[in-house]
This record gives C-alpha cells, sequence and structure tokens, in this order.
C-alpha cells in the first residue's frame, strides 16, 4: 500500500470514529477529532521528548512526590478521576506549566520558584488539569496543528507510522505552545478553583498565582502568559468567585512552610540554558 493510500485510509478511520465529545464541565457536546484513546497515546509518546525540551526532569525524588502528591489529590476529586495523570517537575528556568493530552502535566523550574505556598502550586495544577478532563488540549491539537500530527505521531489499528527524531522534536515543541481560547482559559480558571477547594485547598492560592504571574511578567515576560489571556481581568473574577461562592474558608490548606521544605529548599542550583525554546516567547 503506498503511503499516501494509507494516509487517507487512516484519516477516514479517524473522522468516522471520532467527532464528538462531551465536555463534563460544560454538559455540552463539542467537536473532537481525537479519541480519548488517541490522547493517551499523544501523552504517552510525546511526554518523554517534551521533557527533554523542558530540561529534563528536576532530578530530586522527594520534590517529584510532593508535587504529584499535590497534583493527584485535585485529579481524583476531578471530573476524570479514573484517568491515569502524571505531574513532573522539569529543569527549564521559563515561567511555565504544560498540559499534555492523556493527563501529563509538566511543571518547570522557573514556575516553582516562583510559587510559595502549596495552594498556589494547587491552583496551577488545577488549572491545567481542567485543561485536560474537558480535552481542550485534544481540541487545541485538532484546530491548532490538524489531523496530519495525528498521522504524523499515533499508530493506527496497531501499525506504527514512522517518524524521525527531528520530527519528532518539532511537533513536541508545538504542543508545548498550543494555545486555548479565552472561554476555555476561564473554564480551567474557574472549574480549577472549584476543583482545589474541594480537594481542601485554600481558593485565594488561585488569586496570589496570577497577582504574581502579572507582578513577574512586569520585570520580565513571563513564558505561561504567551499562551495565557492577561492575568488582570482573572485576578478579578476569580477575587469575586472566592468572596462570594464559598462560604467559609476555615481549615483550607495555604501549606507556606510545606512547601518551602518540600520544593524551595531542594531547587537545584544550576540555571538551565533555556536558549531551545526562546521562539516561544516571541
Ligand atoms: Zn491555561
Amino acid at each position: 500500500m503506498t503511503g499516501k493510500l494509507r494516509l487517507l485510509i487512516l484519516s477516514l478511520d479517524l473522522c468516522f470514529c471520532t467527532g464528538c465529545a462531551v465536555n463534563p464541565i460544560t454538559g455540552e457536546e463539542e467537536l473532537m477529532f481525537i479519541s480519548e484513546n488517541q490522547d493517551i497515546e499523544v501523552g504517552r509518546k510525546y511526554a518523554p521528548e517534551i521533557e527533554k525540551q523542558l530540561g529534563g526532569r528536576i532530578d530530586n525524588p522527594g520534590l517529584q512526590n510532593y508535587i504529584d502528591s499535590v497534583g493527584q489529590r485535585i485529579a481524583r476529586i476531578s471530573h476524570r478521576p479514573n484517568w491515569e495523570f502524571h505531574f513532573t517537575a522539569v529543569e527549564h528556568k521559563m515561567v511555565n506549566a504544560i498540559a499534555l493530552p492523556g493527563g501529563y502535566i509538566f511543571v518547570t523550574k522557573g514556575m516553582l520558584e516562583k510559587l510559595t505556598t502549596e495552594a498556589q502550586l494547587a491552583a496551577l495544577l488545577a488549572h491545567e488539569i481542567v485543561h485536560i478532563t474537558a480535552r481542550h488540549s485534544s481540541a487545541a491539537i485538532s484546530r491548532q496543528m490538524g489531523l496530519s500530527f495525528v498521522l504524523l505521531g499515533l499508530s493506527a489499528a496497531g501499525t506504527e507510522i514512522p517518524q524521525d527524531a527531528g520530527t519528532a522534536a518539532a511537533l513536541a515543541l508545538q504542543l508545548i505552545g498550543l494555545k486555548y481560547s479565552r472561554v476555555q482559559e476561564r473554564q480551567a480558571d474557574v472549574a480549577g478553583m472549584d476543583y482545589m477547594v474541594v480537594a481542601g485547598y485554600n481558593p485565594h492560592g488561585a488569586v496570589e498565582l496570577m497577582q504574581m504571574l502579572e507582578d513577574q511578567d512586569k520585570v520580565e515576560p513571563v513564558e505561561f502568559l504567551s499562551t495565557h489571556p492577561s492575568p488582570k481581568n482573572r485576578i478579578i473574577y476569580l477575587n469575586a468567585r472566592v468572596q462570594t461562592r464559598y462560604s467559609s474558608l476555615e481549615g483550607l490548606r495555604i501549606g507556606k512552610n510545606a512547601y518551602r521544605s518540600a520544593v524551595l529548599d531542594h531547587l537545584p542550583d544550576d540555571p538551565f540554558d533555556k536558549s531551545p525554546l526562546d521562539h516561544l516567547t516571541n
């Protein structure tokens, strides 16, 4: 079978196998060209390459376990409690967090250094978890990268489609730079705040996170904001939500000391050269 014919058949196969999916956050049907199983396959295939592009994982099992435990605590009460989630702290100095389809979430050292409490970390991870549970990244892949991405990167009917290292790296960079719509970002902010509160975290952490990003962006452009709306409005609506939605914040966790001893005290000293991803900040 010729390559072209095989791609055409795979393409038709994808069109008939997928099409619509219900967003659990809104309860509405959305156009989706990637199935849930393909989500998992995208994550599984590209996570190692993305980890590499982000400078590799921070070599500290205690720190990784801590990030993972905060993430898992939120993931278990999300709309997809049975999905497998993976949380990884990576060496890159840029201030960023990335969610891949299939439950892979990366947080950079540059971001971790700027946070001061576990509740702020919970807010960041909850935001990224919503991008996955609502399948925002799957929709963005269909929209921004096209089905050619799926055809290039995934196997179908058990057949691996060959891919050279250069293509894999280029596709991984595209995944890192995926942009979501303003509606999706608001969904991630708002549902993320609900997630963190249900998981036992003080929602002020989400407002503080936005405030930190806004302050930081005045000093130096923040990479996270190159793919996200300005924090100004987000601070306003998140603050309003804290005031009106939750009757009591008593007993909700902030975790300043825990974050310091589990993360800030253990971050490695040598900064990773950020040049491989400089183009993303342009
Ligand atoms: Zn986002």
